[in-house]
């Protein structure tokens, strides 16, 4: 976001820049650009977004030497105590990954589904919840909102699965945010058609949030009215193939989910080739078959983190808006302290926001985007973290 700081390509190989940041070097992938070595880049998720003149670069790392630098010396006093699995799952951050730390934006366009899951309040029986969709022109502004005066890098689009958008309505949105804006570009809507993610990812979408939920075959079927984990894999790998950097990962705290199938979801998660482990509590809603299930305990959440960071070193941890409702006041704090070093910003409009009731009480949904961004730097600079490109993770499994 407006919180990043640029890099200087030092090596080209292909389609894999290495770029460094004060004293760190990173790898990221570069799809859009002619790149020269010494050039200046930002790059949000391993991947570059926006070539930046040299004057205006070495201004801004100018700016951000000092404090880099103080900054790490937080996380480096941060992490000497490795006393339980939290603090341990939080030095092996810092010694593969340092105290970087990647910020996304999501907008939310759609609470339209078509779908009926049993976890989520946008099910389609939910006839209590008011649904709302987004025209184009008001996502392709505020993307460039988002992107051109709040400095997001990359941002997320994400909806229930909702067929008013056409793959010719879908398209125009993608070409023109990625004509308007120098962002990466995820797209969380669901599944669709592998030809329509392919002409996505011709139009310039670089990244896929498509959660498996449950690695467990039968609890995704009951959870999801019949349908088939096997087809969510396949399409995962789908669109793996394609190009895409995949986010995905799990639900914690579901009925009859055992602890060894979170291991194994952690397991699951790497062999799909996650750039980003994104998962998260189980957060009942009234208005769905699951209201009576209870919460799943913060230290489960806390505990699935540090183990996700001790057995994948280099994997990239998402702190979800879930685990920040578990607990409004600490979530983020406490997950960025267990292993995660990612969060999302919530730009989607307030009125709308409200809407979005995946489950209730969603943290910070009074909170403008503005005033969310200061409470994030804010968050990240007590905890020494830098707002420097996580890099590519190179090391992922096939
Ligand atoms: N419709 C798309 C994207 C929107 S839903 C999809 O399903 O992929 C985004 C995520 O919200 C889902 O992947 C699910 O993991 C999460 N979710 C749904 N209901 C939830 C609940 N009650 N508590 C926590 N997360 C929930
Ligand atoms: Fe729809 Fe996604 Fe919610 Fe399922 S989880 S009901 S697909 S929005």
């Amino acid at each position: 976001m407006c919180y990043a700081i640029p890099g200087k390509v030092v090596e080209i190989s292909n389609k894999i820049v290495t770029i460094e940041y004060f004293n760190e070097k990173k790898k990221a992938r570069n799809d859009f650009f002619e790149l020269l070595p010494n050039d200046y880049v930002f790059a949000q998720g391993g991947f570059v977004i926006q070539k930046v003149p040299e004057k205006e670069a070495i201004s801004i790392i100018q700016t951000w030497k000092d404090l880099f630098f103080r900054l790490q010396e937080k996380d480096q006093i941060l992490t000497l105590k490795k006393d339980n699995i939290y603090e341990l799952a939080n030095s092996i951050r810092k010694e593969h990954l340092g105290n970087s730390c990647c910020v996304h934006g999501i907008i939310e366009f759609s609470n339209y589904c078509i779908r009926n899951c049993l976890y989520c309040g946008l099910r389609k029986d939910n006839n209590k919840i008011k649904r709302y969709r987004m025209s184009l022109e008001q996502i392709i502004k505020l993307s460039e909102y988002a992107s051109n005066v709040l400095g997001f890098k990359a941002i997320v689009l994400q909806s229930g699965e909702d067929l008013w958008y056409t793959d010719e309505k879908l398209l125009k949105l993608v070409e023109e945010i990625h004509k308007k804006c120098s962002i990466f570009l995820i797209l969380s809507i669901g599944e669709r058609d592998i030809n329509l993610f392919k002409k996505l990812y011709k139009a310039g979408a670089r990244g896929i949030l498509l959660r498996f939920e449950t690695g467990n075959e039968n609890l995704y079927s009951n959870l999801k009215e019949g349908q088939e984990l096997k087809k969510r894999i396949n399409l995962l790998r789908e669109l793996r193939e394609i190009g895409y950097l995949i986010f995905t990962g799990f639900l914690i705290g579901l009925p009859n989910q055992t602890f060894e199938d979170i291991i194994s979801d952690i397991h699951l998660t790497n062999k799909l080739g996650a750039e980003m482990f994104s998962f998260g509590p189980f957060i009942p809603h009234p208005e769905t078959p699951l209201k009576y299930i209870p919460r799943p305990s913060l230290k489960l959440i806390l505990t699935v983190i540090a183990k996700a960071r001790i057995l994948y070193p280099e994997s990239k941890i998402l702190v979800t808006t879930a685990l920040e409702t578990l607990d409004k006041k600490n979530g983020a704090y406490l997950g960025l302290k267990s292993g995660a070093n990612s969060l999302m910003i919530n730009i989607t409009p307030q009125k709308y926001r409200k809407m979005y009731e995946i489950y209730p009480q969603r943290a910070d949904v009074e909170l403008s985007a503005k005033n969310k961004i200061n409470k994030v730097i804010n968050l990240l600079q007590s905890l020494g973290r830098a707002p420097i490109d996580l890099g590519l993770n190179l090391k992922q499994k096939a």
